[in-house]
C-alpha cells in the first residue's frame, strides 16, 4: 500500500509533460508489481543481470530502462526488449548496442550521459566530447541505435544554487542541440532528476526523472 501511496503523491508533484522512471533497482518484483497495479509502466533498473530476470518474471507491458553504467560484453542479454538506455557514454558501447540491435532488427533508443558534476566520481561525456562523437562518420554510420537525448547527475550534495547550475548547464547543452536532427540523432528527452533533486531538476526543464527510494523506500 505504501508504494501506492507514494506513486500517488509523487505523480501529483510531477508535471505532466514529464515522464516518471520508476528505479526498482535492488527491490523485489512484488514491489514492481504493486507499483504497476498502480499504473506505472516504466521501470528502471542498474544492473544487467536483475533487469533480465525481472524482465522474464513480470509483465510484458513493462517497458525496461538500462539506467546503470552498461559494460559492452553484456548489451546482448537486454537487446531484445530494452526499451530506452540511458547513460552511453562511448562509441566503442554505441557500436555494440547498434550491433545487438540489428541481429535483433530493431532500433534501440538510447540517451548520452554528460558530465556536469563538479565531483570527479561521476560518469560521463565533457560537451566537446560529446560534440566530437556526434560529429564523428562513425557515429553516423550506426543506422541501429538512435540518440533521442541527454542524461546527466547532479553532485551529490545540499547546495541547491549548485545542483541548479549543474542542471541549468545540461539544458543549455540540449538546446543547442535538440534543433540539429540528423537520422540517428534528435534530442527529445532530457533525462535529470532523482529523489533528492527531481524538482530542482523539473525547474531547470527536465523531461524525465528517475525516481527509486521516494517510490519504493531505501535501500
Ligand atoms: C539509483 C538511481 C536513481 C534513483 O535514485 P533515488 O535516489 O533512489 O531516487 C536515479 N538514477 C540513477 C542513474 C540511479 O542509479
Amino acid at each position: 500500500m505504501k508504494i501506492t501511496e507514494n506513486l500517488h503523491n509523487l505523480k501529483k508533484s510531477i508535471p505532466e509533460n514529464v515522464t516518471l522512471v520508476a528505479v526498482s533497482k535492488t527491490k523485489p518484483t512484488s514491489d514492481i508489481l504493486e507499483a504497476y497495479q498502480a499504473g506505472q509502466r516504466i521501470f528502471g533498473e542498474n544492473k544487467v543481470q536483475e533487469l533480465v530476470e525481472k524482465y522474464k518474471k513480470l509483465p510484458q507491458n513493462i517497458q525496461w530502462h538500462m539506467i546503470g553504467h552498461l559494460q559492452s560484453n553484456k548489451v546482448k542479454y537486454i537487446a531484445a526488449f530494452i526499451h530506452l538506455i540511458h547513460g552511453v557514454e562511448s562509441l566503442k558501447l554505441l557500436q555494440e548496442i547498434n550491433k545487438q540491435a540489428l541481429k535483433n532488427k530493431r532500433t534501440i533508443n538510447c540517451l548520452l550521459q554528460l558530465y556536469i558534476a563538479q565531483e570527479e566520481t561521476k560518469f560521463g561525456l565533457s560537451e566537446p566530447e560529446f560534440i566530437s562523437l556526434i560529429s564523428s562518420n562513425e557515429f553516423k554510420a550506426l543506422k541501429n541505435i538512435k540518440i533521442v537525448g541527454l542524461m546527466a547527475m547532479a553532485s551529490f550534495t545540499d547546495n541547491k544554487t549548485q545542483i541548479q547550475t549543474e542542471f541549468k548547464a545540461l539544458k543549455t547543452i540540449f538546446d543547442t542541440y535538440k534543433h540539429q536532427k540528423i537520422t540517428n540523432f534528435d534530442l527529445q528527452i532530457l533525462s535529470m532528476g532523482m529523489s533528492s533533486d527531481y524538482q530542482i531538476a523539473i525547474e531547470c526543464g527536465s523531461t524525465m526523472v528517475r525516481i527509486g527510494s521516494s517510490i519504493f523506500g531505501g535501500r
